[in-house]
């Protein structure tokens, strides 16, 4: 049987508010539904942000370190985590949470070994704790986790932007928009699509990065066969 590819799919944290929960559960249901309809056709790995909850480097308190913020923030994704875990599990989908902060009581210590083994036995991975340090972000995360499992693609929704623009479309009404684009690209002008370290990560890889809007229905399936708009960056 020819070996699944491996795509990586990323959601940011402030996708599952709603104006009276940090996590909605329809939402929550919506992503764990197209997860579920993908394992069929790839290996999966997850990754949620933590913005519904904190993120260290906008956080407004003011006697709290930075380092102390951002370790938070990493928490923040392990909370995401843990609810899309159990949701998979309620639709008897194979599941494996590893925290990038180590956690053991509550999620598996990470590995790569053991994650990699998992991964190809079609268990979906979800990667909590973003790169396990502070100063970074989820974005860092997932390009290192596309580095060791030889992804094919990141799929990335975004909040209400259905791509990559020169400028925030919203703001600036003549924002040029990419249907494609390369790293270098990326890094040179100096687009708002993943944190500068993870551009470098990826910069000389074969992982594709593919943007569109998270509000579309079935945003990473249509995404995949390309039913929505969206920008693809590759090196
Ligand atoms: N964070 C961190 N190191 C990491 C990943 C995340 O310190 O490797 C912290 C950081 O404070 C970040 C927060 O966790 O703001 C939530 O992650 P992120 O901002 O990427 O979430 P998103 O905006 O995608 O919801």
């Amino acid at each position: 049987m020819k070996e699944k590819q491996t795509i990586l799919l990323k959601i940011s944290g402030e996708f599952f508010k709603d104006n009276e929960t940090i996590i909605n559960n329809t939402k929550l249901i919506e992503i764990a539904n197209q997860i579920k309809v993908l394992t069929k056709t790839y290996n999966i790995g997850v990754v949620i942000g933590g913005g519904n909850i904190i993120r260290g480097g906008t956080s407004t308190l003011k006697n709290v370190a930075r380092t102390t913020a951002d370790q938070m923030g990493m928490i923040a994704t392990l909370i995401n985590s843990l609810a899309l875990r159990d949701q998979l599990r309620s639709m008897n989908v194979k599941v494996d949470l590893y925290s990038l902060i180590p956690i053991p009581t509550i999620a598996r210590v990470y590995n790569i070994n053991e994650m990699k083994n998992h991964l190809a036995n079609n268990h979906v991975i979800i990667f909590a704790g973003g790169t396990g340090n502070p100063f970074f972000s989820t974005d860092s995360g997932i390009a290192l986790r596309a580095l060791e499992t030889d992804a094919k693609a990141i799929l990335m929704a975004k909040n209400g932007v259905d791509g990559v623009y020169s400028a925030d479309p919203r703001k600036v009404k003549n924002a040029k928009r990419y249907d494609k684009l390369t790293y270098l690209q990326a890094l040179k002008e100096n687009l708002q699509v993943m944190d500068l370290t993870a551009l470098s990560l990826l910069k000389d890889s074969g992982v594709t990065v593919q943007i569109f809007n998270a509000d579309e229905d079935k945003c990473f399936i249509k995404a995949l066969t390309n039913k929505i708009k969206s920008t693809k960056m590759t090196k």
